[in-house]
């Protein structure tokens, strides 16, 4: 599989390599030795290469060893690519002059959407939301709303849901995809939202925010500050990983497992 790679057939490789799910080119990349991950970023773009690293979840220092092989254009542009909770994420690993250096040579919009999420807590919301989501107005109706939908749907984590704000983009109502498209083009979203909006605040604990979106069934959940203004989406994806890390967690505490740092001797 894959032999176009060691070959150097580029374009046999991409038509091959681009028709796998985005996880198991992940697992393809993580599983090569250093010189045939740099040929990879030759025969990949930046955008390719931020879909393999939105599915990668590996230790700290592997992302610094990935990102140290590539031109730090190269990097800045892939983060920039990446969803902006995964990007941020990755920033995180790293020691703050890199992050500078990588936040001032990537485009200032993707700029600033990172730089927003890197200041949140650990296990809070804010920590695990992402920025890309669907934003329309009350006053504007079902038509104009389905044209800002497909203008963003390739950008946004998940489309399944659109949120309403005003124009202080506080957080009035929320709307579902199906909701959308059974609903008549001239009526006005205000009058096929809904207006009672469950919602996190944005320094709530993520186990909280898990406990939530399995209570409600939601496919995603708004996250605001204390004025209501909308910052992100949590998107169930996310919540998988935060709940599958807290059974280990219990699971550790409940087995009796002892922590390593804790170890005494005898
Ligand atoms: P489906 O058939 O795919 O379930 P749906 O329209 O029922 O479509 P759901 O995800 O089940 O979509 O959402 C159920 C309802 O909850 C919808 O009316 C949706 O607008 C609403 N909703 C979604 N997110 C929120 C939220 N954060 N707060 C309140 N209501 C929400
Ligand atoms: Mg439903």
């Amino acid at each position: 599989m894959l032999q176009a790679l060691y070959d150097g057939k580029i374009e046999a490789f991409r038509k091959q390599f681009l028709k796998l799910h985005p996880y198991d080119r992940a697992k393809f990349y993580v599983e090569q030795s250093p010189e045939v991950r740099k040929r990879m970023y030759e025969y990949l773009s930046p955008a390719e290469m931020a879909e393999i690293f939105d599915h990668l979840d590996i230790e700290e220092d592997e992302y610094k060893i990935y990102l140290s092989e590539m031109d730090p254009l190269f990097v800045a542009q892939m983060l920039a690519h990446m969803y902006a909770d995964n990007a941020a994420d990755v920033l995180n690993e790293l020691d703050k002059k890199e992050v500078a250096n990588y936040l001032t040579i990537m485009d200032d919009e993707a700029a600033k959407d990172i730089q927003g999420l890197l200041h949140y807590k650990e296990y809070t919301a804010g920590s695990i939301m992402t920025t890309e989501y669907i934003a329309i107005h009350a006053n504007q109706t079902v038509r104009s709303a389905m044209q800002i939908l497909k203008r963003e749907a390739a950008n946004a984590e998940t489309i399944y849901y659109l949120y309403v704000v005003n124009e202080q983009r506080q957080l009035v109502g929320v709307l579902s995809l199906r909701e959308l498209l059974t609903s008549d083009d001239d009526a006005m979203i205000c009058d096929v939202m809904n207006d009672r909006v469950v919602s996190v605040f944005v320094d709530e604990d993520q186990e909280e925010v898990a406990r939530k979106m399995q209570n409600y069934d939601f496919l995603a959940l708004p996250v605001v500050d204390m004025n209501n203004h909308l910052l992100g989406i949590i998107t169930v994806d996310d919540i998988v990983d935060v709940i599958s890390e807290e059974a280990t967690d219990d699971y550790s505490k409940l087995a009796g497992v002892p922590d390593v740092d804790i170890q005494r001797n005898p």
